[in-house]
C-alpha cells in the first residue's frame, strides 16, 4: 500500500520522509521539562505522522504547498531545544518539518550600516559562531544551548543569549528573515512578524543577522553583596555605564552553590557536579531538608561581569562596589568555561527517578524585582525546592530566573502554577526568552503584548485562514 506521503517522497527524495515510529516518537515532544517523563502512551497522543527533512527552502515551500492542499498540520522545528512544548504537534496526523537541513547559505557582507551574515535557518548556534570566528568575525547572541539550538528557532522564540546585556536578544540583531508561507510561496519578510511567532506565520529559511568584529579579550570580574538591594543597585549603575559588561548575572546564594561561583578558584568544579543520580533523588525526594540546610550552602549573593575588549575600548573594571566583597576573577571565569554546559543524560535521569528540575523566565521592571523573587520563591515552597538569579539586564528590568526542583509531576505542576499566578500578581510578566509553547498558554494574557498579538491574529487570518501552521499555539 503506498503511503500518503509518497507525492512528497519523489518531490524530496524517499529519504527526507520518514514514516518510522521511533523517529516519530523522538518528534512527538522537545526539551520541554514536563514532557520529558512522558509514557508512551502519552507521547502516542503528539506522534506525528511523518517527518520531512528537506534539503533547501524549495523543499520547504513545496511541503507546505503539499500540506495546504490536503489539509495537513505542519510542525516547523529546528533542532527541538526549546523548553515549553512549542514544537509539540497538537493536532493528529500533524507533519513535522524539521528544517536543520537547511545550513548552505553562509555569506558575510560588510554593509554601510554594519557587518552582517545571512544564513540557513537550519544552522546551529555553534556552528555558525565557528564558521564566523574563522574570517574574523562573530556573533552577538549565545543562548546557553548554541551547540543544540538553530538560527530559526532563535527568531521563532524570540531568545536571548548571555550577552545580551550589551548587545540585546536576537531581536536586536535581526534584519530580516525569509520565510516560506502555507501558499508555498518565499518571501523576505519583515523581522517583527516571526519574532516568537513559534512557526505559526511560517517557516524561516534564512535570516540575516548583525555581526561583529570577534572579541580580542575579556575581563573577568566578581563581587558577593550580603542582600539582593544593595546587588541591585550594583547592577544597576553597572548597565547604564558606557559601555555595560556583556554578561552580568547576579545569583542567589543558593544558585551560586549550585554553579560554584562562591570560590575565588576559576578552576574548581560545582560541588553539586559530583552528585550520583541516587543522591540527586535522595536529595530531590528531601526537599524538606534540602530547604533546611541550604543557609549552609552560602549566604551572598553572587554577581559576575565580564566586559569584552573592543577596538576602542579600554576600560571595564567597575568602579569597586559599596557593600560588596571582592571576589576576584575565578567566579567569572569559571562561569565562562561552563557557559554551555547542561549535563542531559543527568536531567533525564532525574526525571525517570520521579523526581523533576525546571526552570522558569520571568520578568519585571527594576522597582519589582525584589517582590518578584521574594514572592515566587515563596509561592513554589509547598511543591518544590527554588532558587534564582537575574539576567538578561536593561534600563527597563531584568529576568527572573527560577529553578524549581522536587519529586512528583504533581507537585511539578503545581510550582508552575504557584510561580506563574504570583508573577501575575506581583506585576511581572510570565515569560522573557523561552517563549510560551504549551506551558504557558494559559498566562498569554500576561506573556505577549496586545498590539503585537492584535497584529499576529490579523496576519495569521490573511495566511493561514485553516490554521495549519503549528496548531494548538499562541491562539
Ligand atoms: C539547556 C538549554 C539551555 C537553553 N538556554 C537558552 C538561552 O540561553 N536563551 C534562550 O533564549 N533559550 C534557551 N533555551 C531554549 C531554546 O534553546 C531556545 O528556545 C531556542 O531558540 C530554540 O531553538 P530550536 O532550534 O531548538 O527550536 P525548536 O525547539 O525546534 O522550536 C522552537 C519553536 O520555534 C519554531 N521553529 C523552529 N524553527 C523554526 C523555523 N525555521 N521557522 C519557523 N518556526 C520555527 C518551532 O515550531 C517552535 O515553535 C535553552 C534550552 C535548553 C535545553
Amino acid at each position: 500500500m503506498s503511503s500518503p506521503f509518497s507525492e512528497l517522497g519523489r518531490l524530496l527524495g524517499p529519504a527526507r520522509v520518514i514514516e518510522d515510529e521511533p523517529t516519530r516518537l523522538l518528534y512527538a515532544r522537545d526539551s520541554w521539562p514536563q514532557a520529558i517523563g512522558w509514557t508512551r502512551e502519552e507521547l502516542a497522543s503528539h506522534l506525528p505522522a511523518a517527518v520531512i527533512r528537506p534539503r533547501d527552502e524549495k523543499g520547504v515551500a513545496a511541503v507546505l504547498a503539499w500540506a495546504a492542499s490536503q489539509g495537513c498540520a505542519v510542525v516547523p522545528r529546528g533542532a527541538g531545544s526549546g523548553v515549553l512544548g512549542a514544537a509539540v504537534p497538537q493536532r493528529p496526523k500533524s507533519l513535522v518539518l524539521d528544517v536543520s537541513g537547511l545550513t548552505e547559505t553562509f555569506r558575510v557582507e560588510d554593509r554601510p550600516d554594519g557587518p552582517t551574515v545571512v544564513c540557513g535557518a537550519g544552522l546551529r548556534g555553534s556552528d555558525l559562531e565557528a564558521r564566523l570566528q574563522a574570517r574574523g568575525w562573530s556573533l552577538m547572541h549565545f543562548p546557553q544551548s548554541m551547540e543544540d539550538s538553530c538560527v530559526g528557532g532563535w527568531v521563532a522564540t524570540d531568545s536571548f543569549g548571555q550577552l545580551s546585556t550589551r548587545y540585546g536578544g536576537v531581536r536586536d540583531q535581526l534584519r530580516w528573515v525569509k520565510a516560506a508561507l502555507p501558499d508555498g510561496s518565499l518571501r523576505a519578510e519583515q523581522a517583527d512578524l516571526h519574532l516568537g511567532a513559534e512557526g505559526t506565520l511560517g517557516v524561516i529559511t534564512e535570516a540575516s543577522l548583525r555581526i561583529r568584529p570577534a572579541a580580542a579579550g575579556r575581563q573577568f570580574h566578581a563581587w558577593g553583596f550580603g542582600a539582593l538591594e544593595a546587588a541591585l543597585d550594583f547592577a544597576r549603575a553597572a548597565v547604564s555605564a558606557k559601555p555595560p559588561p556583556s554578561v552580568l548575572r547576579l545569583y542567589c546564594p543558593v544558585d551560586a552553590f549550585f554553579n560554584g561561583l562562591h570560590h575565588r578558584h576559576a578552576a574548581r568544579s560545582s560541588p553539586a557536579s559530583s552528585w550520583t543520580g541516587a543522591v540527586q533523588s535522595i536529595v530531590l525526594k528531601r526537599i524538606g531538608a534540602l530547604r533546611a540546610i541550604s543557609p549552609l550552602l552560602g549566604r551572598k549573593w553572587v554577581c559576575v561581569l565580564i566586559y569584552e575588549d573592543e577596538p576602542g575600548f579600554e576600560g571595564g573594571a567597575p568602579a569597586a562596589a559599596p557593600r560588596a566583597s571582592a571576589l576576584g576573577p575565578g567566579p567569572a571565569m569559571r562561569w565562562w568555561e561552563r557557559r554551555y554546559h547542561l549535563d542531559k543524560a543527568r536531567l533525564e535521569r532525574v526525571f525517570r527517578q520521579g523526581c523533576f528540575a525546571d526552570t522558569m523566565d520571568l520578568w519585571a521592571p527594576w522597582d519589582r524585582l525584589e517582590a518578584l523573587h521574594l514572592g515566587v520563591l515563596e509561592a513554589v515552597k509547598p511543591h518544590a525546592f527554588a532558587f534564582a538569579h537575574l539576567s538578561h539586564f536593561d534600563a527597563k528590568g531584568a529576568c527572573l530566573y527560577v529553578t524549581v526542583a522536587g519529586h512528583g509531576p504533581g507537585d511539578h505542576l503545581a510550582a508552575w502554577k504557584a510561580a506563574m499566578e504570583a508573577c501575575v500578581r506581583l506585576g511581572g510578566k510570565v515569560n522573557h526568552h523561552h517563549g510560551v509553547g504549551l506551558a504557558k498558554l494559559p498566562w498569554i494574557d500576561w506573556a505577549l503584548d496586545p498590539r503585537w498579538k492584535r497584529l499576529w491574529q490579523a496576519e495569521k487570518a490573511r495566511r493561514d485562514f485553516r490554521g495549519l501552521l503549528n496548531p494548538g499555539k499562541l491562539w
